[in-house]
């Protein structure tokens, strides 16, 4: 049973990074205007994540890390619609499987904050021999959730991390791109233990400012934005894409599918080739590309990380989206 629950979580979270993202896309679900995140050893050590949200309920707390607890089911119409969604209740499930977990949370009306140890998805004991009960602690409204010693006991997993500081910088890549897409929201990202930031961003109304500040003004200077949308096929699309004066060495795609950072090899290749017309010869493009689908139509499982999606008349869609590219690129280049 535990080996089965091991390896389970040990497909969705197969790096720091995963269970970074996860804990990300709860505190923006939560309605958090602040996010910070503090990382040890690239995350294997430590991860810790502090939000301004909305708070977990103490009562909640004892089957919080119980797969398929989701307080998410009530906003939407059907299961396929909330597997689409990543809302499956896994995340803090799989976490506590494969690390120790830490919650300290308070809502608005708590008059203290709530603070749970958590293994192998039941809450246990701070220390051997105490009660595993939800402590009362000081603090203010919203959630930290700390994750130490990440696949401790998946000793092979482990040991596959050859550099924490690759691990970081995959980090802070994610939380980047969530800065990116979620421009109402503050984001820090550190070093534990360290006052410098590596990713340091107020809330704002203009993503464009979001791209200068993270990737720079050299890209943010060149860029293009769009805006599209389709009743044929069902979609909206927008988002800021590098014009001609701008091309590096390899392609940067932000991709956002219903606001969850994603992967998607066809929409890349796409991109690449509508790009071929207008960028020198080995020049790639930056973009950032939000797309909102019917959320039936998505098939976010076909990867055990669900990075890479699938969806009902892709090809149509990237179709219809790199066709709107082209004419603003052509507009922008003329
Ligand atoms: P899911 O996001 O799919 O619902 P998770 O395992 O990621 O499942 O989280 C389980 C539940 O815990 C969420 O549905 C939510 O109710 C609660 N939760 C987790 N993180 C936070 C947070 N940062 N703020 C408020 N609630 C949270
Ligand atoms: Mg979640």
């Amino acid at each position: 049973e535990d080996v089965i629950n091991k390896i389970a979580a040990g497909e969705i979270i197969v790096a720091p990074v995963n269970a970074l993202k996860e804990l990300m896309e709860n505190s923006v679900d939560a309605g958090s205007t602040t996010v910070d995140v503090s990382v040890k050893e690239g995350g294997l050590k430590l991860l810790q994540i502090t939000d301004n949200g909305s708070g977990i309920e103490k009562e909640d707390l004892p089957i919080l890390c119980q797969r398929f607890t989701t307080s998410k089911l009530q906003k939407f119409e059907d299961l396929q619609t909330i597997a689409t969604y990543g809302f499956r209740g896994e995340a803090l499930a799989s976490i506590s499987h494969i690390a120790h977990l830490t919650v300290t949370t308070k809502t608005r009306d708590s008059e203290c904050a709530w603070r749970g140890h958590y293994g192998s998805g039941v809450l246990v004991p701070a220390k051997p021999g105490q009660s595993p009960d939800p402590k009362p602690v000081s603090g203010r409204q919203g959630t930290q959730i700390t994750v130490e010693d990440l696949f401790f006991n998946v000793p092979t997993r482990r040991r596959a991390f050859r550099s924490p500081a690759n691990e970081y910088n995959k980090i802070l890549d994610m939380v980047g791109r969530y800065a990116i897409h979620c421009t109402g929201v503050g984001f820090t990202c550190k070093k534990h233990g360290e006052s410098s930031k590596g990713i340091s961003v107020s809330p704002t109304a203009s993503c464009l400012d979001r791209v200068r500040q993270i990737y720079g003004a050299s890209v943010a200077n060149e860029l293009t934005e769009f805006e599209t949308k389709d009743d044929q096929w069902g979609f909206k699309a927008k988002g800021l894409a590098t014009n001609a004066n701008y091309s590096t060495k390899k392609t940067t795609l932000l991709l956002f599918i219903n606001n969850r950072c994603v992967e998607s090899t066809n929409i890349r290749k796409a991109l690449e080739q509508t790009y071929a017309s207008f960028l020198p010869k080995n020049g790639h493009p930056f973009v950032y590309l939000s797309l909102e689908i019917d959320p039936r139509r998505v098939d976010v499982n076909v990867h055990p990380t669900k990075q890479e999606v699938n969806f009902l008349n892709e090809d149509e869609t990237i179709q219809a989206v790199c066709e709107h590219l082209r004419s603003k690129l052509a507009e922008v280049d003329a």
